[in-house]
């Protein structure tokens, strides 16, 4: 009994009856089903007409028959075996089922039997003796359900309308042929009701099969967006409602990753220069000296700051001295390689990430920054103004195995720039 728990538990506690697919597939097993059932009701009303069928036309024929036995007794005779025997006899091979007339007292008058061959008048449930009495027409059945015998009993009238005796047909054969007629196209009903079935199953099947693919799909591409990866499109076969949730999970991937880029510029460009700011100038730091230890190759880092600015804010305004920090920030953009990371550091401090560049190129960078500064007139509203700069140049790994102790001692040097007489280039003395 365990096993038979455990089994049951865990067709519970498993999740596929609330899943897509399984609900599809039972949905349309059901409507599937249908299908052979309407065949199958269907194939019983023809049989049911069959036997309707045949039912009338053994009654017709009982009739005429009745009526011509019936019209040869006069005058409250009775029935003649002499005269209704030749007369069954000769009917015998167009009837196509065996006769039998009985008289008022049930006893035999004529048959169309062979010798030996017991007659049709017994009467176990009363059904002849009831005709005899009230001249109703009846059909019955004899006998089990394999060999059932399928009677029809007719009242036999003389002229004057009295019941002088009862037909007894057995239309057994005439119910068989007509069912057997009938059976190609009863078979053909229940054969179209199981391929109706099979084909709703089949579609039913590629189609769900489909839908729960593409659900399948849009729920990995949401799992994605959820972790963070906005290149991923959501792709899926079908039209309608699916493809319009793709395409709306598309697009808002497309805003998210427009959106993201929007705040990580923000996060890391400096409003008054355009230029990268400390905090990208930090991150891009970092992931120098990631690549300079794992590679194995120098760096260089100049850090930069404008000789006495603070007397060109004094003499000319806060707004001129933005304005050249703006220009200072084109000079040394124009001096550097598109792969160094020239960025604002700070107020009037400034730097450049060199990668792969050892000491002597770099000092030679920071040479031609502090030419094009000190050579550079920045003009505005009618003044000339000339900046100079003190610059500070380290290299990774002789100057520093750290980003704080590289950006200290380029400090280190910088100032000592400044105290030599700034306008000139400065790196830490060699160990
Ligand atoms: P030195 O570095 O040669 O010793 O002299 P300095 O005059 O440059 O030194 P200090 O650091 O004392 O002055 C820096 C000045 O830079 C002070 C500040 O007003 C100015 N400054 C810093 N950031 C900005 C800014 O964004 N815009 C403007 N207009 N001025 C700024
Ligand atoms: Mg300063
Ligand atoms: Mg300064």
């Amino acid at each position: 009994m365990t096993g038979r728990r455990t089994w049951w538990r865990r067709w519970r506690a498993a999740d596929w009856p609330t899943r897509v697919g399984p609900r599809l597939a039972l949905a349309f097993l059901l409507v599937a089903a249908l299908l052979p059932l309407i065949g199958l009701i269907a194939e019983r009303e023809q049989r049911i007409a069959g036997a309707r069928d045949a039912q009338v036309e053994a009654q017709h024929l009982a009739r005429v028959i009745a009526a011509e036995v019936g019209d040869d007794v006069h005058d409250g005779r009775q029935l003649d075996p002499a005269t209704v025997q030749p007369y069954l006899d000769n009917l015998k091979r167009q009837i196509g089922g065996e006769v039998e007339i009985v008289d008022l007292r049930r006893g035999s008058v004529a048959d169309t039997m062979p010798a030996g061959v017991p007659g049709l008048g017994a009467d176990p449930d009363g059904q002849i003796a009831a005709t005899l009495r009230d001249g109703l027409i009846r059909a019955i059945t004899r006998g089990g359900a394999g060999s059932a015998a399928k009677l029809m009993v007719v009242p036999i009238r003389a002229p004057d309308d009295g019941i002088v005796g009862a037909l007894v047909l057995d239309y057994s054969g005439l119910y068989g042929q007509v069912l057997a007629a009938g059976a190609p196209s009863r078979r053909l009903t229940l054969g179209a009701g199981l391929a109706g079935m099979a084909v709703a199953l089949g579609l039913g099947w590629t189609f769900s099969r489909g839908l729960v693919r593409d659900v399948r799909r849009l729920t990995q591409t949401a799992a994605r967006y959820a972790e963070g990866d906005y290149d991923t499109r959501a792709e899926v076969k079908s039209r309608g409602e699916l493809r319009e949730l793709a395409e709306a999970l598309n697009t808002m991937a497309e805003r998210i990753a427009q959106r993201r880029a929007e705040l990580v510029d923000l996060a890391t460009t400096d409003p008054l220069t355009g230029l990268p700011n400390r905090r990208a100038l930090r991150a891009g730091l970092t992931r120098e000296l990631d690549q300079a230890r794992r590679r194995g190759v120098p760096f260089s880092l100049i850090l930069l700051d404008l000789d006495h600015f603070k007397a060109v804010n004094d003499e000319y305004g806060h707004l001129a001295g933005d304005l050249v920090l703006r220009q200072v920030g084109q000079i040394l953009q124009s001096q550097v390689r598109s792969t160094d990371l020239a960025g604002r550091h700070g107020g009037e401090e400034f730097a450049v990430l060199l990668p792969d560049t050892g000491r002597d190129a770099a000092l030679r960078t920071a040479e031609r920054v502090r030419a094009a500064l000190s050579g550079t007139p920045i003009e505005f509203q009618g003044h000339t103004v000339r900046v100079t700069a003190s610059l500070g140049v380290v290299t990774y790994p002789e100057d520093g195995l750290t980003s704080e102790e590289l950006v200290r001692r380029a400090d280190v040097a910088l100032y000592a720039a400044k105290r030599a007489g700034r306008d000139r280039v400065h790196s830490p003395p060699a160990a």
